[in-house]
């Protein structure tokens, strides 16, 4: 095996994809791009691979195999097609780190793949820990298995945890900018359309999660993604709204002490510290100047109006598959209010309905988050459908 820390990016033509390739791109002498996959961005997929010259490409839509096979045919890259060979890639002996930065429930099996072959994950596939926490963590630990995050309000807390790890965590503050309906009562909600809804006011994301920043239910995620992650206690976890999206979110110890981490916006930190801790590597960034935000402000999501923060707190009371099934809802919402067949605060009804609708499965395994997933899709859908 190489020096080089051998990584795979599964969905590297996405938003986090393409940044972690800048990343990579940044240190030749510390990494080796050993992997990339797309779900159906073939075109992005073939000029990154001939850019970058990894190992072996796949493209999960199977029906673009030829168009990728055919442009790759005089590169000496590896070219796949289908899910099953996104699970097979992560695991060749080349690869040491998998950054998950695909969308949506696609990533569960993959990461469990990757984790069963004793790769260490970096993960900005939220979904895979909202779907499947107790399963991911249990075989992770089982198999020795790290799991850095990259979401930047995990990446924050993980941040202020080094030096920190025997110490107890008494709560964490995970801040959220509120996002473009900040303030905005449920009857203006009403009538929100999708541009409005693709605006994020400080970053720059994928259309799911932007979509789900608009409703608060990217918060909520995040709140179960941090259940996992630390292992906490719903209640030792808190949401604030911060607009500034500078304080990337905090830690309060046993001594009442609190740590904060700090910086503009830019997904690429937390990307580069998963892959590079415990290390920090030189960047030029741009820095953060006290005069350009003389004031950081906080204060509470509405939740009355953004009612998906609550139903992620209710699933982690429900516990067994509840959040795998509330994750299906939104993924079929936030996919219909996409395509323009719902309105913005139906995702709110379906999410809920959805998820009182379909019975939860206590002590999961494997095969009843495929079951809950698919049983909500459906019930999602047929709400829609009406
Ligand atoms: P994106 O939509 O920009 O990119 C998604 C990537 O996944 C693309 O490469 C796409 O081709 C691939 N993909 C989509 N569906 C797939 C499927 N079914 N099978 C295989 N590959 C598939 O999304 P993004 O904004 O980069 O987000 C990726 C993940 O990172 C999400 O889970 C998101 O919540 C999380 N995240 C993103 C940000 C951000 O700033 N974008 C921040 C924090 C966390
Ligand atoms: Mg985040």
């Amino acid at each position: 095996m190489s020096e080089k820390k051998g990584i795979a990016i599964l969905g590297s033509t996405g938003s986090i994809g393409t940044q972690a390739l800048e990343v990579i791109e940044s240190y030749p002498h510390f990494f080796n791009l050993e992997v990339i996959t797309a779900g159906k961005n073939a075109q992005l997929l073939i000029e990154q691979a001939k850019k970058y010259q990894p190992n072996a490409v796949v493209i999960a839509d199977v029906d673009l195999y030829p168009l990728v096979k055919d442009a790759l045919y005089n590169e000496d890259i590896h070219v796949y097609a289908g899910e099953e060979a996104l699970c097979q890639v992560v695991e060749s002996g080349n690869v040491d780190t998998v950054l998950t930065a695909l969308v949506g429930y696609a990533g569960l099996k993959p990461t469990l793949k990757a984790i069963e072959a004793g790769k260490t994950i970096a993960l900005a596939n939220k979904e895979t820990l909202v779907v499947a926490g107790e399963l991911v963590t249990r075989l992770a630990k089982e198999k020795g298995v790290n799991i850095y995050p990259v979401d930047s309000e995990h990446s924050a807390i993980f941040q202020c945890l080094v030096g920190e790890f025997h110490n107890k965590i008494e709560k964490i503050y995970l801040t959220a900018s509120g996002g473009p309906f900040r303030g905005w009562d449920a009857k203006a909600l009403e009538s929100v359309k999708k541009e409005q809804a693709l605006k994020h006011p400080n970053w720059s994301m994928g259309a799911k999660i932007t979509i789900d920043s608009a409703t608060l239910m990217n918060k909520g995620l995040e709140v179960i993604e941090a259940k996992w992650l630390f292992q906490l206690q719903p209640e030792q976890i808190d949401v604030v709204v911060h607009p500034q999206s500078i304080v990337h979110s905090l830690v309060q110890f046993e001594d009442g002490s609190m740590k904060a981490q700090m910086g503009l916006p830019d997904m690429k930190l937390p990307i580069q510290f998963a892959l590079t801790y415990p290390n920090r590597f030189v960047t030029d960034f741009p820095r953060f100047n006290f005069m350009d935000y003389p004031k950081l402000t906080f204060e509470q999501p509405d939740r009355s109006v953004f009612k998906n923060l609550d139903l992620a707190y209710k699933t982690m009371e429900m516990g067994g598959t509840a959040a795998c099934i509330l994750n299906a809802a939104n993924e079929i919402s936030v996919e219909a209010f996409l395509q323009d067949k719902i309105g913005f605060t139906d995702i709110f009804r379906i999410n809920e309905r959805t998820l009182t609708g379909v019975p939860s499965i206590n002590q999961p395994e494997y095969p009843d988050y495929v079951t809950s997933d698919t049983l909500a899709r459906e019930f999602a859908a047929k709400l829609i459908g009406k």
